[in-house]
């Protein structure tokens, strides 16, 4: 294997470790444990063990090895450790870096249950936890303190998608000494390089674009080895956070197709997103790739396409919000995204009903908001289902 491969083929090759039966697709490795030839071994292996000399499955095992292994390949990381969700990936992550007395500035647009550990869980451990703005520099700057130990941020915000200029909170995070956590989901490990950009850890719910078919849960943490392979391994092999094999096969297989499902459903949202551009139906339309996006420009210079969500805010509020998702045939009503089936999310009444309508018009979660996760049907298909449904609103 030659990490000067590209990561296309790093996503097919890296981290393949063959039986004696030399099988063409990986095997799985179903056992929770290993046997040892003696006692002699199994001391020695409790010392010090090897790269490929396993113990436990909840520490390791050879599927979730080579899982670990291509996706830090992929993302140019020097080491990974899989988790059995996304929120297992930021809680290991969170709170392997972060201890009673220490502070973490994390910006304010995040994922439901990332919020509940940023606002909730480290401050009832004795973290103190500032949010801001995280388009805004300058609140990054200010909120820094001499006890800041962690910066964090989901670099495309959902379900607004603002970006943060990771490379602009990297110098922030470094020049006080503390570690970058990015959360990269919606930007997905083809359209943002995030550890190149300056991010020091980065986490993904593999749940979305990386299993991509709606399957299986799981998480990674990926980040420089001597964090991955020391407080983060020891703190989620203690506590129980590991993937299953079988989950750890599916996201490795998904991980051969990922650059191409990826590109693909990014190109039919910036397709999409050309063609609703202004629609009337529409009070508003959020997308990265798009020249109206308030942060176009950061986005391009951030990613390789604008991503895989579009954010459709339909007249009429909550009544026009549904009615646009029940005269919808293509499109599914679910809460998940990066599928190869299109999905729609009505994140006011469903992701982020918990939030008073205070908290969700601070974040632009408005009662029309449509999340619209663009999956790999045929991109006219999806249009005329849009279209058509817009146009029902019309004759209510
Ligand atoms: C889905 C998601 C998570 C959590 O992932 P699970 O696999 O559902 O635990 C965390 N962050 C973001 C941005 C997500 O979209």
């Amino acid at each position: 294997m030659s990490n000067t491969w590209k990561p296309r083929t790093q996503a097919v090759h890296a981290g393949t470790r063959r039986s004696q039966y030399a099988e063409t697709s990986e095997a799985i490795y179903l056992t929770q444990g290993f046997v040892y030839p003696n006692a002699e071994a199994a001391e020695a292996r409790f010392v010090k063990s090897g790269a490929d000399e396993f113990i436990y499955a909840r520490y390791g095992n050879p599927t979730v090895a080579m899982f670990e292994d291509r996706i830090a390949a992929l993302e140019g990381a020097e080491a990974a450790f899989a988790t059995a969700s996304g929120m297992a990936a930021v809680n290991g992550a969170l709170f392997s870096l972060l201890k009673a007395g220490d502070h973490m500035v994390s910006a304010r647009a995040l994922f439901g249950s990332c919020l509940y550990i940023a606002e909730t869980l480290l401050p009832a451990f004795g973290v103190e936890v500032t949010f801001v703005d995280g388009t805004d520099l300058e609140a990054w700057q200010g909120a820094i303190r001499p006890n800041t130990k962690v910066l964090f941020l989901e670099a495309m915000s959902n379900p607004t998608l603002e970006i943060i200029d990771i490379a602009g909170v990297s110098k922030i995070s470094r020049a006080a000494g503390a570690t970058l956590v990015v959360d990269n989901v919606f930007a997905t490990p083809v359209l943002q390089r995030s550890l190149e950009l300056g991010a020091d850890v980065v986490v993904y719910s593999a749940t979305k674009h990386i299993d991509g078919q709606g399957r299986c849960l799981g998480g990674v943490v990926l980040g420089a080895r001597d964090f991955v392979r020391g407080a983060l391994e020891t703190y989620l092999k203690h506590t129980g956070g590991a993937l299953s094999p079988f989950n750890a096969w599916v996201m490795l297989k998904g991980l051969e197709t990922l650059d191409l499902r990826v590109r693909a459903q990014a190109a039919s949202a910036t397709y999409l997103a050309e063609k609703l551009a202004g629609h009337p139906g529409l009070a508003r339309m959020l997308f990265p790739g798009h020249a109206s996006h308030p942060q176009h420009d950061l986005a391009m210079r951030q990613m390789v396409a604008g991503g895989t969500v579009l954010a459709l805010d339909v007249q009429g509020g909550k009544a026009g919000a549904f009615a646009f998702l029940n005269a919808l045939n293509v499109a599914l009503i679910s809460n998940n995204l990066g599928d190869s089936k299109s999905l729609v999310t009505h994140p006011a009444t469903t992701t982020h009903q918990r939030l008073s309508p205070e908290a969700r018009a601070s974040l632009g979660i408005t009662d029309g908001l449509v999340r619209f996760s663009v999956g790999l049907e045929d991109a006219d298909d999806l249009l005329s289902d849009i279209l058509s449904a817009l146009e029902s609103l019309k004759l209510r």
